[in-house]
């Protein structure tokens, strides 16, 4: 979507926030899928009431945006313009075992800093990429650590509302692969509390998982992860692998050979050519086995 309407620009900028104009978009997501839009980013945390307040004004539809490491976006030019939030400068802070991190900071360097400090216990998130806000959104985990367990207080516009508001973390349900913020709430920022450990020992524990993630993920290859949520007890990968599907494909997107539940964009792929693929799969699951597999992936549409 194009903001074409001058004075609403310039009320834009006014306030701090910059205009890209049609910006491609798939670059900036790891399936490297996408088509167009504007996309508006985020200087300062305190514009955002006033930004929302203008969109909606002007009835221009927005989307969020954060690392696009778990996003498959459409293909041609998108019906909203796409908000992203910019890096902050310190992204991260320490008071003891409190850490304050900016929800545009990188999810693994935010890993690598606290481990720095002698901070540990997410050290099974290192591989996730991605940002801070992206991992509070879709509750992170891996390796049987998630995101959730360590948060504090998180800083969030609520759309609901129209302000930033504090929530604590008592207050937020954080699940599997879903948590209860608002559909329209935008993280800014969180506290998190980290139990001490010594650098050395955090490591050895990053590199464990690391070495499990090269091992089993087609870490080279442009994807969103798993492309759907594993159901109660079982393992979408293992099903998908049990029908055959490894190397399954609709034109570019295909099914990993290294691990079934990583779709994969093997070239052009487009929006089209991954849905198919997702819904092919989806219904030969749904034949042999009777379950339905619900996407991990968030599919803009
Ligand atoms: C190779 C690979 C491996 C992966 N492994 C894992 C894994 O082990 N475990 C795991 O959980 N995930 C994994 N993922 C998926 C992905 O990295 C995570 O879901 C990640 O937390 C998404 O963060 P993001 O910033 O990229 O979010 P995006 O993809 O940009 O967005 C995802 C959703 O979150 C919303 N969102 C993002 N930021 C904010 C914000 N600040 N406020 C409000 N909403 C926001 C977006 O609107 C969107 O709906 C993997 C992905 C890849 C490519």
């Amino acid at each position: 979507m194009r903001i074409t309407d001058s004075k609403l620009l310039a009320a834009i900028t006014a306030l701090g926030v910059e205009h890209k104009p049609a910006l491609a978009l798939a670059p900036l997501t790891s399936l490297g899928i996408g088509g167009t839009s504007d996309v508006l980013l985020i200087r300062k945390h305190e514009a955002l009431p006033a930004l929302i307040r203008l969109l909606r004004e002007s009835k221009t539809p927005y989307r969020f945006l954060g690392g696009g490491s778990n996003v498959l976006l459409p293909d041609s030019e998108l019906p909203w313009v796409v908000l992203q939030l910019a890096r902050q400068d310190p992204e991260v802070r320490f008071e003891g075992n409190s850490v304050y991190v900016d929800c545009a900071a990188e999810l693994g360097r935010t890993v690598t800093l606290c481990a720095k400090h002698d901070l540990g216990g997410m050290e099974g998130l290192i591989g996730v990429p991605g940002s801070i806000g992206g991992a509070l959104r879709m509750n992170a985990g891996a390796y049987g650590t998630q995101i959730g367990t360590f948060v504090r207080e998180v800083t969030v516009f609520r759309a609901a509302t129209g302000r930033i508001e504090i929530l604590r973390g008592a207050e937020i349900n954080f699940e599997y692969r879903h948590t209860s913020f608002a559909p329209d709430d935008i993280m800014l920022a969180v506290r998190l509390e980290l139990p001490s450990k010594p650098y050395s020992e955090i490591l050895q524990g990053i590199r464990i998982c690391n070495e499990k993630r090269r091992a089993s993920q087609p870490l080279n290859q442009k994807s969103a992860g798993c492309i759907f949520k594993n159901p109660p007890g079982g393992s979408a990968g293992r099903m998908i692998d049990e029908l055959g599907l490894k190397g399954h494909h609709v034109g570019d997107a295909r099914v990993s050979d290294r691990h079934a539940n990583f779709f994969i964009n093997a070239g052009h792929a487009s929006a089209a050519d991954m849905l198919k693929l997702i819904d092919d799969v989806r219904s030969r699951v749904r034949e042999r086995y009777g379950v339905e597999l619900e996407e991990e992936v968030i599919v803009w549409k």
